[in-house]
């Protein structure tokens, strides 16, 4: 017997569609360098991003080219996510906190043809323009300042450069979607290398779809219409978290940053475009709430605002903060290679009036329940399965049609995919009996003291409980006896004062004795990865010849 459904594809094109002819009037709401904001409709973004895809076809763009984007968070840049694909091409962020060598070294392996950038970040162009040809540049006039075009000459190896603004206005009116398959590329995305050299992710129209539809569920992100959602996560990391393609889809309005990061920028812009839903890294909002509270009357926080926080754990001390302002957070997980959300905290109804108010805030650091279509499992060290008690760990693995299957243009590894077709996530996590899974740490970052495993993001949540801390980053660094022992960094509150002894009595009476850190540095900051995480590998590096006073004791 068969199905007597249609096999209509599943199509990015036809999210955008539906978006912007249901919801015309939403507004999308970007912050110019110049901290001004300048606000489209949807059916302007409509009508300019099948611009864009016309004129890209009139460059010549083919099937499965290459468009990278070099871009802040703004309108012209969720043009470039739907009319890069809808032209036949892939969608490539290039990552603008990585060193130029690096995101030159990315566009060249990804073999990128053309590239859009913002003219505030030409210089950074500049940079690394010479470790990969582009053909055609397409400067986006962000500034508003006017561009300086040239034809380019492809002996010489000299990109033409193009006006954004000018291409869209000379885009031919007809314009009809290129053809696909559904398991056609739309965007691509290297990992951050955070934890080893970029690799590249490759998104599918099914994929794309399938993430955008799942995460809008009620008991996952429940975008809807009526959000207002302010994306702070870079459109580079991870495609924002899928969330542009998803508000699109559901018809929310968007509040772009722009380039103004800082959380006095964030807390203007929430002043005057007030969201429902912004996400974001912890460090950005951990920042956020320092400001406001350092500043007291001068904002005011949007009542029934949620944050998404993910990326890196969450610490109890951020979602305390917050409900202190009658704001939540709700934490999800995911990586690049999984679309990347793939859990999202809420609360079951099983566990509804069940919790002491500390065990409630406790739960809410979790990772969260898997989203639908999604499946996870713990793998100890043998390959057997770990149990869901909450308790035991083991490497988390997961599968499903919006996790990466195999990186682009990479051998397939082993220790990246199991034999049976499961990415290895180098999470270490516990699953408890409802379902919530608790990432102990990353493989990379355990600390292994004396043949026992210590959390180092236990340990940076503890210390960051205490009142005076502001952050706390903990590494590994060899012992002559532990074979490693954890160091923590730790940045005060300004005006706070706190000495190492004291900070040992806080931790000593909340975690076992050979857990708390023998070595603490108090420091000014603690460096942040090109995605705004605490940089472990750096602090690594720069603790690598610590020595101990009792060396050898
Ligand atoms: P990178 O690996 O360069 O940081 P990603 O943004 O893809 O790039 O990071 C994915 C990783 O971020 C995950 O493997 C995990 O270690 C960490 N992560 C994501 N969400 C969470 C979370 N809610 N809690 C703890 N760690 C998280």
């Amino acid at each position: 017997m068969k199905s007597t459904m249609m096999s209509t594809p599943l199509s990015l094109n036809r999210i955008f569609e539906y978006g912007t002819t249901m919801f015309p009037g939403t507004e999308i709401v970007s912050r110019l360098p110049d901290k001004s904001l300048r606000t489209h409709s949807f059916a302007q973004l409509r009508q300019r991003t099948r611009a864009l895809a016309a004129a890209l076809r009139k460059l010549g763009l083919r099937k499965g080219d290459r468009v990278a984007t070099l871009c802040w968070n703004h309108h012209a840049h969720l043009e470039a996510y739907f009319g890069i694909p809808a032209a036949g091409g892939v969608m490539h962020t290039l990552n603008l906190r990585l060193a130029p060598e690096e995101i030159g070294w990315i566009a060249h392996h990804a073999q990128d043809r053309f590239l859009i950038v913002d003219d505030i970040l030409l210089p950074l162009y500049e940079q690394f323009a010479k470790l990969h040809g582009f053909e055609r540049v397409i400067v986006f006039p962000f500034s508003g300042a006017p561009v300086a075009t040239r034809a380019g000459d492809p002996h010489e190896g000299e990109a033409a450069i193009d006006d954004y603004e000018q291409l869209l206005r000379d885009a031919p009116a007809q314009f009809e979607y290129a053809e696909h398959d559904e398991n056609d590329p739309v965007a691509m995305c290297y990992t951050s290398g955070t934890t080893g050299k970029p690799k590249g992710v490759v998104y599918s129209h099914r994929s794309t779809v399938l993430h955008s539809l799942t995460i809008c569920l009620p008991d996952a992100i429940a975008l809807s219409a009526r959000d207002v959602v302010m994306p702070v996560t870079p459109m580079f990391h991870a495609n924002s978290w899928g969330i542009p393609y998803a508000a699109v889809m559901q018809g929310s309005k968007l509040v772009f940053p722009g380039p103004h990061l800082h959380a006095d920028d964030l807390l203007d812009l929430m002043q005057a475009q007030p969201p429902t839903l912004a996400l974001g890294v912890p460090t950005i909002w951990l920042s956020l709430i320092q400001t406001y509270e350092a500043n007291p009357g001068r904002w005011t926080l949007p009542q029934g605002f949620r944050s998404l926080v993910g990326g890196a754990a969450v610490p109890e001390g951020l979602i305390r903060a917050f409900a202190k302002h009658g704001l939540s957070v709700q934490q999800g997980w995911g990586m690049t290679e999984t679309s990347p959300l793939a859990t999202v905290f809420y609360e079951k109804p099983e566990l509804q009036g069940q919790l002491t108010q500390d065990q409630w805030y406790a739960r809410r650091t979790l990772a969260g329940v898997l989203v639908p279509m999604v499946e996870f499992r713990l793998m100890d060290e043998e390959g057997r399965e770990v149990a869901w008690n909450g308790r035991d760990v083991g490497e988390l693995q997961v599968r499903g049609p919006y996790i990466t299957g195999s990186y682009h243009e990479v051998p397939q590894d082993p220790d990246k995919f199991t034999a049976d077709g499961w990415l290895r996530t180098g999470d270490v996590a516990a699953i408890d009996e409802h379902g919530y899974m608790r990432i102990a740490d990353r493989t990379k970052d355990l600390i292994k003291s004396g043949g026992e495993w210590i959390s180092s993001v236990d340990l940076e949540n503890t210390i960051m409980g205490h009142p005076a801390v502001a952050e706390a980053a903990v590494v590994a660094v060899a012992h002559p006896k532990w074979t490693e022992r954890p160091l923590a960094c730790v940045v005060l509150k300004p005006g706070a004062s706190l000495g190492a002894e004291e900070l040992r009595g806080f931790l000593a009476e909340r975690m076992a004795r050979w857990q708390v850190p023998d070595a603490i540095e108090f420091v000014d900051a603690i460096p942040r990865t090109s995605t705004g995480k605490f940089w472990k590998l750096k602090l690594r590096e720069q603790y690598r010849d610590w020595t101990w006073p009792e060396a050898g004791a």
